[in-house]
């Protein structure tokens, strides 16, 4: 027999109906001879309604009573989701994360899983029941207090109890028929992936990706488990998010997918001094603030004054910290201004046969280039290019990489509902 987690996001719950027609799914596998432990989401926007909802009442909610609040989301649809599968008459029970043994650290609202203990998913499931696990949520022992994941957590959680009850596969189920070589909302002749890498996904999901949330693929890639995602609309076979094995080769398309992110900004400081030791001050500086960072540029400095432009991205959400923090430091550090810019996109080609490939980075610059479409900023890595472009330029920027790389698919993308969770 083996054991399948299978996770359900927002939009899989979103109502009664969902719920029903979920759990037919989990029983038809359980059915099928598996041992089945499910985590879920909040039903629909449930999380975002029960943030509003605290700031209606305070301008900054305590922490802790902020994730009381939120865990309240995933115990709604855990225990629907739990007495609609009974009074199919097949055996279930649903657990807080606490109760399923998700141990974390005791930071409130970002908390990381420091030890799984499954013991009582393992009881349910030796008793023939389906686990029905509230996802996002943990429990602090150094506090007693009950935690949250941060955003888009549900995915780490069924990771992790994938992880720590060895199971067979984690499926993470979504409106959408699984990974896309770009987002289907913006490139209709997108394609659905059938396997790609844990590390491909973790660039993809890095660079804006929202299928799944990174920490869920870099939990998975440490411990080794593979992901299925899917569609819960659908019968469809999804993608395959897997660990190629110590010396396993693999035939790696050149080119796994187009990701976009429109979260970023970037900060340029003028007039730097162009000597050493001015780069460190800098991103010591930043890195008080936790921000957090992702390209960097340095001009050249100009000959006759000696100083040089540095640039570099970061999340918006971040900026106005960042700004404050350097303008403190202007006359220590040198420069003459500071220009804030959140009106920039991110398009990231992300491929593992880039490695052996030469020519890549040609063909994206050429095809931005014909599309009349000016780069700001370029980074690359191993496996992926990088460029920076006005935000209003980017979907168009990723569908002409699209199809500068063949990306392009017969038939329109399916998406099934939502809006990419
Ligand atoms: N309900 C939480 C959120 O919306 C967790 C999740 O959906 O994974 O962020
Ligand atoms: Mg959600």
């Amino acid at each position: 027999m083996s054991l399948i987690v299978q996770k359900y996001g927002g939009s899989s719950v979103a109502d009664a109906e969902s719920i029903k027609r979920v759990a037919k799914r989990i029983v038809q596998t359980r059915k099928a001879g598996n041992e089945v432990v499910v985590v879920v989401s909040a039903m629909g926007d449930t999380t975002d309604e029960l943030l509003d909802l605290a700031g209606q009442v305070t301008p900054l909610p305590e922490p802790r009573e902020l994730d009381m609040l939120l865990t309240a989301g995933e115990r709604i649809s855990m225990a629907l989701l739990a007495m609609t599968i009974k009074g199919m008459g097949v055996d279930a029970r649903s657990f807080t994360g606490s109760q399923a043994g998700m141990i974390t650290d005791a930071r409130h609202g970002a908390a990381r899983i420091v030890d799984v203990t499954p013991v009582r998913l393992r009881e349910a499931l030796d008793a023939g029941a389906i686990a029905i696990v509230a996802g996002f949520q943990g429990f602090s022992r150094e506090t007693m207090d009950i935690t949250t994941l941060g955003r888009g957590g549900s995915d780490t959680t069924a990771v992790a109890l994938a992880a720590a009850l060895g199971a067979e596969v984690c499926e993470i189920y979504t409106d959408v028929d699984g990974v896309f070589t770009a987002d289907p909302r913006v490139v209709t002749k997108a394609t659905k992936i059938e396997r790609i890498t844990s590390e491909e996904m973790l660039e993809l999901a890095a660079a804006g990706s929202k299928v799944l949330y990174i920490r869920a693929v870099e939990y998975a890639r440490r411990h080794g488990v593979t992901i299925h995602v899917r569609s819960s609309f659908s019968n469809s076979p999804g993608t395959y998010v897997y660990n190629p094995k110590d010396g396993e080769t693999v035939e790696e398309p050149i080119i796994a997918g187009v990701a976009a992110d429109l979260n970023e900004a970037k900060i340029t400081i003028v007039d730097v001094p162009d000597i050493p030791g001015k780069a460190a001050e800098i991103f010591t500086l930043v890195a008080t603030t936790g921000a957090n960072i992702d390209m960097i540029v340095q001009n050249v400095s100009a000959a006759a004054t000696g100083r040089t432009d540095i640039s570099f991205t970061l999340p918006k959400a971040e900026g106005l910290r960042v700004m404050q923090a350097l303008e403190t430091q202007k006359d220590r550090i040198g420069f003459s201004t500071l220009q804030f810019d959140d009106q920039i996109g991110k398009l990231a080609l992300v491929g593992a046969g880039m490695r052996t490939n030469a020519g890549v980075s040609a063909k994206l610059f050429t095809a931005l280039y014909e599309a009349g479409i000016n780069i700001e900023m370029i980074s690359t890595s191993e496996i992926r290019i990088s460029v920076v472009t006005r935000a209003d330029t980017i979907n168009d920027a990723v569908r002409v990489v699209h199809t500068a790389f063949g990306l392009d698919g017969e038939q329109d993308a399916v998406v099934y509902a939502g809006t990419g969770r």
